[in-house]
């Protein structure tokens, strides 16, 4: 080989090295105000589909980097595009916006003190889940990557997502509102990265190909008896006896109807509502719950297991089950792309360092980008963001009132934002 041979063997990695080096000093430019943009964002948390003042702050910050947005995609969402100075792939960065109906005790001095309507009563209103730090690190990447927009060799998409938790009553998820008014279209989206904030260590990522987060599905079963005595049961159908036996029968769906062998599998009953008096036996029995599953095929499987189980155990008292699955507006899982995750790994491995990248096990949690997953590659990964000093396990858990994120984990967010879609570019040229 000669000289000009082994050059052009050695270009790209050279390329790549400086495209790297770059994107660590702009992200590191960018890091105070990454923190205050989370703190301001902290103080001012707006539940889902109502995101007006979050929507407005990113849309003026993509605006003033040079992307070309569009807003109100999806009620609230916002979606930059960047060309880069060189032709290649589509690569999409998404944050959820959106805040939860719970009143914040952390007594931080940007601490919130909203309040709103949720479900017709006034709630207090936080980002309990940690959504501020999401859209402060992607407004962050957004900017790195706007600041080498003529070496990008392809185009970014930035998705500012609503309603990730879901708008009340919780039927109306962001993600697949956006995907139905089309934002993985013009341009088409190759690949797609999003990232969760966590209790764990600051600045540690936990990443794992496949399945990763479970779907989510509401559940509800009306038994129908007939009302009687309590004294005199044979003169009726007793539907709260027949209940009791549906919700063991229940737990029989995963343990002795689906493969347990690498896919686990939930289903619980969180509310049970019949009755009015001790010694009256009622007509009907309203059970809700939640089933979680983490593969397409279990679940719709699962689906079926449990309606027959539920009507078959009623029908054998002689009553009935209704048995509703919300499986239209239910989360699917969360499966990262095998191939991708496994290209991507290496990258966040050089952002976190080896000492603080971790293979994730599954969660029995949920997540909206799950919809992004169902349609083109994409990849997930949680960042630990507990501030050092407190005992990681007995921290608060997203969604709790006294939920922390620790701003020295920011920066991570950021590299491994803006690495992801820089490294992403360049694999796929
Ligand atoms: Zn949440
Ligand atoms: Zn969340």
């Amino acid at each position: 080989m000669n000289k000009c041979g082994v050059l052009i063997l050695l270009l790209p990695g050279i390329l790549f090295a400086g495209l790297s080096e770059r994107v660590d000093k702009l992200a590191d430019a960018v890091e105070d105000k990454v923190i205050e943009w989370r703190h301001d964002l902290h103080q001012h948390p707006e539940l889902s589909n109502q995101e007006f003042r979050t929507a407005a702050k990113v849309a003026n910050h993509l605006k003033s980097l040079g992307y070309e947005v569009q807003t109100e995609v999806a009620v609230t969402g916002v979606v930059g595009v960047l060309k880069g100075g060189k032709p290649g792939p589509v690569v999409a960065l998404r944050a959820d916006m959106d805040g939860l109906p719970v009143t914040e005790k952390t007594g931080l001095p940007y601490a919130s003190t909203v309040k709103a309507e949720y479900g017709g009563k006034e709630v207090g209103v936080m980002h309990a889940c940690g959504h501020d730090a999401h859209v402060a690190i992607t407004m962050g990447a957004a900017e790195v990557l706007a600041n080498m927009r003529n070496e990008l060799p392809g185009t970014v998409k930035i998705i500012f997502q609503p309603a990730e938790e879901g708008a009340w009553p919780a039927t109306v998820w962001g993600a697949q509102q956006m995907i139905q008014q089309g934002v993985l279209q013009n341009p088409q989206v190759d690949a797609i990265f999003g990232l969760h904030v966590r209790p764990g260590k600051s600045g540690a990522i936990l990443v794992k190909p496949g399945p990763f987060m479970a779907s989510s599905d509401f559940l509800r079963i009306t038994v129908t008896g007939k009302q009687t005595h309590a004294a005199i049961p044979w003169g009726g159908i007793d539907p709260i006896t027949i209940s009791a036996q549906i919700i063991l029968g229940l737990q029989t769906v995963a343990s002795r109807q689906v493969d347990i062998l690498g896919s686990p599998s939930i289903v619980s009953i969180g509310t049970v509502q019949a009755g009015e008096r001790n010694n009256i036996i009622p007509d009907q029995v309203i059970m809700t719950g939640t089933i979680r599953t983490f593969d397409h095929e279990i679940r719709s499987a699962y689906h079926e297991r449990v309606t027959r189980t539920a009507e078959k155990i009623a029908e054998s008292a002689g009553a009935t089950a209704e048995v509703y699955i919300g499986a239209d507006t239910g989360y699917s899982p969360t499966i990262n792309h095998v191939e991708l995750t496994k290209a991507m790994t290496p990258t966040l491995q050089r952002v976190a360092g080896k000492e603080n990248l971790f293979e994730s096990t599954m969660t029995t949690l949920a997540e909206d980008f799950s919809f992004f997953q169902k349609e083109i590659p994409g990849m997930f990964f949680f960042l630990g963001v507990t501030p050092p000093g407190r005992d990681l396990l007995n921290v608060a858990a997203n969604h709790s009132p006294l939920f922390l994120v620790d701003d020295a984990a920011m920066i991570t967010g950021v590299r491994a934002m803006s690495h992801l879609v820089v490294d992403y570019m360049i694999q796929n040229q």
